[in-house]
Order: C-alpha cells, then sequence, then structure tokens
C-alpha cells in the first residue's frame, strides 16, 4: 500500500508519514499541489492526504485534478488534512472530489481508524470490480454459447436469422448488394445409414469448418441452418462474386476427398448450393424472406439438375415475370 502526503509544512509532513509508516503504508511526500500531481501520475498511490493551505495550487484544485486524472474505474481515496476549520471548507472538499475530511493536528488513533476506514472501502470496490469483470466474462461466453452451433462450432440458425436482418438492413442503406447460399450434403442419408451417426457427425464438422474456412471477408457468415445444410451469407457482394465464392466452396468439400460409396453422383461427399444474389431496397424489410425462398428454389434446382453444382437464381425481375 502506498500513500502519497500532499503537505507544504515538513513538520507537519514528516509525523504523517510517520504515522502511516507504523501502519505498515509506503509513504511518498510532495511539498505543493503540482508536485504532488506528478507524484500522483508517477506513483499512482492506494491513498492520498492532502493539504488545503500550500503555496501555488491549493488542496481543493489538487483534488479537483486527481479526479480528472484517474482513469476508467479507478479511483483513489483522498483524505484531507487541514488547519481550516469551517464547516464550507469541509462541505467544498467532499465537493471536489475529497471522501474525508481531517482537522490538523489529528490524533494517531484517528488517523489510524480513517485509514483503516478507507482501505476497507477501498478493497470492498476492487472485489467488486472484479466480480463485474467475471461476470462480463461469463455474459460473452453466453452469447458466444448461444449464437454457435453445438455441434460444429460455427454459427447457429439463431445468429444466421439475426445476422441476415442487420446485413440485409446495413445493405439496403448502402444499396449494397447482397448474396445468400444455402448449401446441402448431397445424399447424406445414405452416409448416415451406412457409415453410421457418429461419422455422420463427424463429417458435418469438417464440412463446417471447410466452409468457414473459405471466407475471407470479416462480414462474410457460414451458418448451420439445420440438420445436413448449411447457410452462407456474403454481405456487399455482386452475383459473379458470390459465384466465384459458392463454387470454391463447392470444390474445397470435394477435395476433401471423404469417401462416399453410396452417393449417386461422386465416390466422395459433396455439396449442392443454391444462389440467389440482390440489392435490397429501403424499407422492404421483409424482402430478405424473398431472398431465402429464391435461393431455397435454386437449391432445390441444383438438387434436380444433378447435385455437386452450384445454381444461381434468375434475376427477380425475370423470376416475377416466369
Ligand atoms: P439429398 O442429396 O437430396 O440432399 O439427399 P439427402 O440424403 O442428403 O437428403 P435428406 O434430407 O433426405 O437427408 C438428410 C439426412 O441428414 C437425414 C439425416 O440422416 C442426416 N442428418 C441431418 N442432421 C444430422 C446430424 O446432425 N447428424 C447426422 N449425423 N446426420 C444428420
Ligand atoms: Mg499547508
Ligand atoms: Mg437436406
Ligand atoms: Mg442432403
Amino acid at each position: 500500500m502506498k500513500a502519497l502526503v500532499i503537505e507544504d509544512t515538513l513538520t507537519s509532513a514528516t509525523l504523517v508519514c510517520h504515522q502511516l509508516g507504523k501502519m505498515g503504508l509506503e509513504t511518498v511526500h510532495a511539498r505543493d499541489g503540482e508536485s504532488g500531481i506528478e507524484a500522483f501520475k508517477s506513483v499512482r498511490p492506494d491513498l492520498i492526504l492532502l493539504d488545503i493551505i500550500m503555496p501555488g495550487m491549493d488542496g481543493f484544485e489538487v483534488a479537483r485534478r486527481i479526479r480528472q486524472l484517474e482513469r476508467d474505474g479507478e479511483w483513489t481515496p483522498i483524505i484531507f488534512l487541514t488547519a481550516r476549520t469551517s464547516d464550507e471548507d469541509l462541505e467544498r472538499g467532499i465537493e471536489v472530489g475529497g471522501d474525508d475530511y481531517l482537522i490538523k493536528p489529528v490524533s494517531e488513533m484517528v488517523l489510524k481508524a480513517k485509514v483503516r476506514a478507507m482501505q476497507r472501502i477501498a478493497q470492498m470496490r476492487y472485489s467488486l470490480l472484479v466480480l463485474t469483470r467475471k461476470l462480463d466474462e461469463a455474459n460473452r461466453e453466453l452469447t458466444r454459447l448461444s449464437t454457435a452451433d453445438g455441434l460444429t462450432g460455427i454459427a447457429n440458425r439463431r445468429r444466421f436469422d439475426e445476422t441476415l436482418l442487420k446485413e440485409w438492413r446495413r445493405c439496403a442503406r448502402d444499396a449494397r448488394p447482397i448474396a445468400l447460399l444455402l448449401i446441402d450434403v448431397d445424399f447424406f442419408k445414405p452416409f448416415n445409414d451406412n457409415y453410421g451417426h457418429q461419422v455422420g457427425d463427424e463429417c458435418l464438422k469438417t464440412v463446417a469448418r471447410t466452409l468457414a474456412g473459405c471466407l475471407h471477408r470479416s462480414t462474410d457468415l457460414a451458418a448451420r441452418y439445420g440438420g445436413e445444410e448449411f447457410a452462407v451469407i456474403l454481405p456487399d457482394t455482386e452475383e459473379q462474386g458470390a459465384l466465384a465464392v459458392a463454387e470454391a466452396l463447392r470444390e474445397a468439400v470435394h477435395a476433401l476427398g471423404i469417401t462416399h460409396r453410396f452417393s449417386a453422383v461422386a465416390p466422395v461427399v459433396t455439396i449442392s448450393i443454391g444462389l440467389a444474389c440482390t440489392v435490397p431496397q429501403r424499407g422492404d424489410e421483409s424482402g430478405f424472406i424473398r431472398l431465402l425462398k429464391r435461393t431455397d428454389a435454386a437449391l432445390y434446382r441444383a438438387k434436380t439438375g444433378g447435385r455437386n453444382r452450384v445454381v444461381c437464381a434468375p434475376d427477380e425481375a425475370i423470376a416475377s415475370v416466369e
């Protein structure tokens, strides 16, 4: 524990330092306001004893400045120790940031009791800070858990829904395109039925990791949409770019080479991808549902068209004529 004594009268300072020393506190002495503030900056004491009448800056001003210098969450107990006895001075001392006000000469017993009381408050405050920090951490972990898929660890459906709405609104504001991919593992039922559910789970984990690993922009999101289906949100992405990403995903899963003797399309696990892209209109709050429907229809066509492929939904205008 370090105490800073800001006091211009040497005899008084020496006495207080001596008494604090007996309580086991390390003391630093500053002879005026300016050097007191400098000492505060470099020492960061646990307690300050502050005189009021000093040449140059008075104790009220010193207290006021120290309060301004404290960092977020920092608090240094300040006890005024002064010859000024009026109620007005005491009131002002507390007003400018003091925590207690003692009148000189102060008995060793009173000083000791006051310092102890201040230490106890500081300790309680510190415990509370630690607790708050732990609570913040626990909350962050909870958020992470509630938005991650339990099996694969990538974003879950809930995070997907939230992100899609958020990115939809952002792209509408900026008049930017947004692309959506829906991904489904081909012939996954026979994979599960023949290799077992556990191998199926491992396969889903590997596919999820591969999909997420192929995305490079911080705003891109790969999520588990449900069962053996995944979804990818690509904000600020035109159709051509989205097609390139989708093709890269398809190739990456194919290249994993996970044996699948029961697939009718390849000897390894493959995926089919439906893709749709649009520029959201301002105020079209439910437009993302249309985007989802178009993406789903494209996925259906990828399936019926032979699987292990990417199909892009037709332009919205064309689709509405069809
Ligand atoms: P298609 O090529 O038409 O998509 O055929 P499919 O067999 O993949 O299609 P279907 O939707 O009939 O099968 C999905 C299967 O995925 C059903 C189930 O056996 C499996 N599945 C879904 N969720 C999980 C999961 O969490 N773990 C495992 N191991 N298998 C899952
Ligand atoms: Mg003085
Ligand atoms: Mg499916
Ligand atoms: Mg499937």
